[in-house]
């Protein structure tokens, strides 16, 4: 099997596997609980903030562990706009896209800003779309689908200078390019460990000291008062190891990644097949977004998949929603080519002989040489 679909999810780190192992079936106390045999759980859970903070340059008390990306987009988008609009962009995961409808159908406006045709927010136009009431600006870091990162230094910047709060999607970011949420002045940033080979199912949201954001899940007092519900502890060490791993090879595991992308794009280039490279220059590395003409990025899916290949059509979130995507049609993919999308996501662990396999296969399937 070839495991091109990182940007679905990732493997678990056997480190953190390990670590988590312990906190299920030995040091399984309740954190909250006075007594020493919770002891190790609330030290871990304290080691775990901090580690974390250090991974994205906050502080162990700007960390609020989450069930994973959805949950942390959800509090941001809900509880974070106040009693004030959003602005928010058209490329946005449905985590925010739909946590932005519900708020419309409460009343509240919401501006969904267009993007270039690299996926890139346009500033002057976020700029513009500024109102009076404007107290959200939630851009996704990175976008799942194509890779494009967005310019958030500036973003954060337009942000403050209207009074408003920065909200930055950072599912695929985290873990993969080095962030810094104090010197990029985010206010509120999500995360999710199963994007960085922690496990499913468990997330933080980065809170700014000092912003005022209300409880998301009310019940007992943990994370501060603001996210009830009994700490998964186990998930929670398991990613703060996972993120510091990723953190300590970041250029590393970049740079192998990068020429992974290289020999990819340079053998799909000497085939001669035509095809459209969706996103921009500065993307998420590995994150091979892909159009062909006269095929379906469906068909193309399969006949991998046959051949033990896994790669991706659109968002993996996605894939019960036949839909053309929106990320594309808002980067105007031309017609004839957007049905044929597909996305190849490499990771750390893909090697130079799997993009070879991966490489023959698919221009073999796209130049219709294919006999399954
Ligand atoms: N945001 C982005 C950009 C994503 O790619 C994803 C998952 O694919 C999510 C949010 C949702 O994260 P989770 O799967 O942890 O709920």
């Amino acid at each position: 099997m070839i495991y091109a679909d990182n940007a679905a999810t990732t493997k678990l780190d056997i480190d953190a596997f390990e670590a988590m192992k312990m906190f299920l079936l030995e040091e399984y106390g309740n954190a909250s609980q006075p007594y020493s045999f919770a002891s190790s759980a609330k030290r871990a859970l304290k080691k775990a903030r901090e580690t974390i903070a250090n991974c994205i340059g906050a502080f162990p008390d700007e960390i609020y562990f989450t069930s994973g990306g959805t949950e942390s987009d959800n509090w941001a988008i809900k509880i974070a706009s106040g009693d004030g609009d959003i602005i928010t962009s058209s490329i946005e995961h449905h985590a925010i896209l739909n946590a932005c409808s519900v708020m419309e159908k409460k009343g509240k406006f919401v501006d969904y800003i267009p993007v270039s045709k690299e996926g890139i927010v346009e500033l002057e136009n976020l700029e513009n779309s500024i109102t009076q009431k404007t107290k959200l600006i939630s851009i996704m870091y990175a976008n799942n689908e194509i890779g494009t990162i967005q310019p958030i230094k500036k973003i954060a910047e337009i942000a403050h200078k209207n009074n408003c709060f920065f909200h930055t999607d950072a599912v695929q970011a985290v873990g993969h390019v080095q962030i810094n949420v104090h010197d990029l002045d985010i206010d509120l940033l999500s995360a999710s460990a199963h994007k960085f080979n922690g496990p499913k199912g468990v997330g933080f949201l980065y809170v700014k000291r000092g912003a005022q954001i209300s409880a998301y899940l009310n019940g007992g007092g943990q994370e501060n008062g603001l996210r009830a519900g009994t700490e998964n502890v186990a998930g929670i060490v398991a990613m703060a190891v996972a993120l510091e791993k990723n953190c300590n090879c970041i250029n590393e595991n970049r740079k192998k990644i990068k020429k992974l992308e290289e020999l990819f794009i340079n053998e799909l280039n000497n085939s001669g097949v035509r095809y459209i490279r969706n996103g921009s220059e500065d993307h998420i590395p590995g994150n091979i977004s892909l159009s062909f003409s006269g095929i379906e990025g469906e068909m193309i899916l399969h006949r991998m998949d046959i051949r033990k290949i896994c790669i991706a059509t659109g968002a993996a979130c996605d894939s019960v929603n036949t839909n053309i995507s929106h990320v594309l049609k808002a980067i105007c993919v031309p017609e004839e080519y957007i049905k044929g999308t597909i996305r190849i996501s490499l990771g750390k662990d893909n090697t130079e002989q799997e993009i070879g396999v991966l490489t023959d296969e698919l221009i073999k399937i796209v130049s219709n040489r294919d006999f399954v």
